[in-house]
């Protein structure tokens, strides 16, 4: 599987794993976008005095083994947190096989019950019992934050009032992760007219990485979402063999007018992202800590 890391320039020489406990681990963020195939899995790492690891949804059921590997090949053997961005099995579906074969302390995610709203699919009557009746799970909406080290992750959507859509889709949690100048927005699933919505009604959705919204469907976002966000560089999560045709040449033709790179799991696999808190990120081909191979750097700030 080819890895492509986005990494802190002056970080690589020092490794969190094996860092002797006398040396104190540069602070960093590290996101995977894990490749599952059709889903999502983002793998969120802090490394600093004290590591910590969220992972933002879990890959379908049948790649959720794959998750679980990468976990682990990461260097945790448990997580802090995993947050479902809303019960589509493409998000939820590798939460069973995680959450029962290593330690996971909270699950959240937007709340949305699809089993008592009446889609009678199995899949959300099991995925509701097996986390809403967990002392630590908890609902997020916009506004409620979640510390990861020296980072910071900040729920966008959905509003706490709600926003009436026929798809769950429109209600997918956004998450906005920073550290210090760094800024990410992991869209989940959202689609229009959400992501419009959502760019107005905050101030500031602007980021230097997009994980876009519905795996880069024509749906995923607004150029008006788009131009707001302004990333450097979009994580399109996408199977190489979807029927649904992800991701659009419209989305596509759309991160070129806002000027993004573009990285897609179908074709680059698994992609790391390092980011400093002065929002400097570079490329490499490998994990950081596994060995050079610097691919592009991105200079300080946006
Ligand atoms: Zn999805």
């Amino acid at each position: 599987m080819r890895i492509i890391a986005i990494c802190a320039i002056a970080c690589l020489t020092l490794s969190c794993a094996t860092t002797r406990a006398h040396i104190a681990p540069s602070p960093r963020l590290l996101l995977h976008f894990i490749d599952v195939g059709e889903g999502d899995a983002i793998l969120l790492q802090w490394i600093g005095h004290r590591p910590a690891w969220i992972l933002v949804d879990t890959g379908n059921p049948v790649t959720g083994d794959r998750v679980l590997d990468y976990i682990r090949m990461a260097g945790a053997d448990e997580l802090d947190m995993a947050i479902i961005t809303h019960p589509h099995m493409d998000h939820a579906g590798g939460l069973f096989q995680i959450a029962q074969s290593m330690k996971v302390r909270a699950i959240c995610d937007n709340g949305e019950d699809p089993w008592n709203n009446g889609d009678p699919n199995n899949f959300y009557r099991w995925y509701t019992s097996f986390t809403r009746a967990r002392p630590a799970y908890r609902a997020l909406v916009a506004g409620a934050t979640i510390p990861l080290g020296e980072a910071e992750l900040e729920i966008l959507w959905p509003p706490a009032g709600g926003f009436a859509h026929e798809y769950i889709n429109a209600r997918s949690m956004v998450i906005m992760v920073r550290f210090g100048q760094f800024r990410a927005l992991l869209a989940g699933d959202l689609i229009e007219p959400a992501a419009t919505a959502l760019a107005r009604s905050v101030s500031d959705i602007s980021a230097h990485i997009l994980k876009a919204g519905h795996h880069g469907a024509d749906d995923a976002g607004s150029m008006e979402f788009l131009e707001k966000v302004a990333p450097k560089v979009v994580v399109v999560s996408v199977d190489s063999d979807n029927i649904n045709g992800y991701p659009s040449s419209e989305f596509l033709a759309r991160m070129k007018v806002v000027g993004a790179r573009t990285l897609r799991t179908d074709r680059d696999g698994d992609i790391v992202i390092e980011a400093q808190a002065s929002g400097g990120i570079s490329i490499v081909k490998s994990l950081p800590d596994s060995g050079p191979g610097v691919l592009e750097r991105f200079p300080d700030g946006r």
